[in-house]
């Protein structure tokens, strides 16, 4: 009996873990770019073909849910959310400015020049524009690029982190979840 519920608990888990949302499949890109050239933006079109892959994918959802920070499944500043509940908020889509469940990305981007900055992006609760450094996007692969597009988006779902560099940081919502697609797009060959 007792195998018998461990071995129920192991289905459930693999279950859990290879069943993509519909959610996933159907989550979309809207990404409004700011005065880019067409070089640049078919760079932007590239990483969001990459991220598309991505969010569809089992093993965006496998490494969300078994993302571990001190012991335990969870990441580090999780707003009281689970990897689950993080995971589904977002296939959601809804950011603290454009608070629609319309299962999509929606921002601005635009680049800026700051060749003495060490600043790969940035950007702040007031806007739903994200900043993007050339020195670093005209260097990055389209695959960095995704990453730290998603890095920068999680802030608009209302994830934080730690300001200074720490090892709680890494833990964090958008710097795993950023980690986690730069690995992916890896895996793809992007
Ligand atoms: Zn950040």
């Amino acid at each position: 009996m007792k195998y018998l519920a461990f071995f129920l608990f192991f289905l459930t888990i693999s279950e859990s873990y290879s069943f993509v949302p519909k959610d996933a499949f159907t989550f979309d890109f809207n990404i409004k770019t700011i005065r880019m050239s067409r070089m640049k933006e078919k760079k932007i079109d590239h990483s969001i073909d990459i991220l598309r892959e991505i969010f569809a994918s089992p093993e965006f959802k496998r490494r969300i849910l078994s993302h571990r920070y001190n012991g335990r499944y969870q990441f580090a500043m999780n707003k009281g959310l689970s990897n689950s509940q993080i995971y589904h908020k977002i296939l959601k889509g809804v950011e603290k400015l454009h608070p629609y469940d319309n299962n999509a990305m929606d921002v601005e981007l635009e680049l800026y020049t700051d060749y003495e900055s060490i600043v790969v992006g940035f950007t702040n609760p007031r806007t739903r524009r994200i900043w993007m450094n050339t020195k670093y996007f005209n260097r990055n692969s389209p695959a960095e690029v995704a990453s730290h597009l998603t890095h920068e988006w999680l802030h608009k779902l209302g994830f934080g982190h730690e300001r200074e560099k720490c090892i709680k940081r890494k833990y964090s919502v958008p710097y795993a979840i950023g980690y986690i697609v730069r690995d992916l797009a890896k895996k793809y060959r992007y």
